[in-house]
């Protein structure tokens, strides 16, 4: 059954409103009418099961039938802090984080981080676009919500928002050893939020590692080889997944 995404506002009781570009895409693209039968997901986890029942020139009006859990979304709400990457390497970070799972992405300036914007309309230009790609892939993966990025963070404001997470580990080449990752990865269910902070391409400063361990944010290691920085938070995902899917 093809599916949309709407915004809570647009349910009013057993009616769900679709407006937008989707509209043009029911009506013109896959030539759907009033009876048929189409999946809303309310961007919060849930999906309504829904009969079409008018189709206007700007908005098409559903009514929903039953709800049902997405089952897509893992237990845990996963935050992302990434270090912010060289090139277009955020976007592919956003995309595959997204596909595995995560809540929310953080991009975060780190004392290493080589990119820099010059003005603040540019970095608003890229939250749009890495927005649109956390959509995209959130209706490709079929998740019950569309992860947010936020705005560009310091690493001291990451460290702050990490720190009152459920769990929260910095990945760290010079941690000791796969097994103190288990160890902490085995904590993992019994928390509702989870932070994982991954450094840029030159790596974390000593000082960085030392304000999160100040903080009890634990570091880990993700093997023996050194990840390029679009592979490890990937990576950690993939593990954290293992031991939260159902
Ligand atoms: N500064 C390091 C160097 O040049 O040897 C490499 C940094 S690495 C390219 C970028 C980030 O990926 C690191 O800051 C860390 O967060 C993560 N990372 C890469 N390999 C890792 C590993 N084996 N264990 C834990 N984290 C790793």
């Amino acid at each position: 059954m093809h599916r949309f995404y709407v915004n809570v506002d647009q349910i009013k009781e057993n009616n769900i409103t679709i407006v937008g570009q989707d509209v043009n895409h029911i009506k013109n693209v896959l030539r759907m009418k009033t009876g048929d039968e189409i999946v809303i997901c309310d961007g919060q986890g849930k999906d309504c099961y829904c009969i079409i029942n008018r189709v206007c020139e700007n908005e098409i009006v559903a009514s929903i039938n039953s709800v049902q859990d997405t089952g897509t979304e893992l237990p845990v709400r996963i935050t992302l802090f990434q270090g912010l990457p060289k090139a277009d390497k955020m976007e592919l970070i956003i995309q595959k984080a997204v596909e595995l799972g995560v809540y929310e992405i953080v991009p975060v300036m780190m004392s290493r981080t080589i990119v820099k914007y010059s003005d603040g309309k540019k970095e608003a230009k890229k939250l749009l676009r890495w927005q649109a790609i956390a959509e995209s892939a959130a209706k490709q993966s079929r998740r019950g919500i569309i992860p947010k990025v936020h705005p560009l963070m310091s690493f001291k404001e990451a460290i702050t928002y990490a720190k009152d997470m459920g769990l929260s580990m910095l990945a760290y080449e010079d941690a000791k050893g796969i097994k103190g990752t288990k160890d902490t990865l085995e904590s993992l269910r019994a928390c509702e939020t989870a932070g994982i902070i991954i450094g840029p391409e030159g790596g974390f400063e000593g000082s960085e590692v030392e304000l999160a361990k100040e903080h009890n944010i634990s570091s880990v290691s993700l093997g023996r080889r050194i990840l390029r920085t679009e592979t490890a938070g990937l990576a950690l995902l993939s593990m954290m997944m293992l031991y939260l899917e159902e």
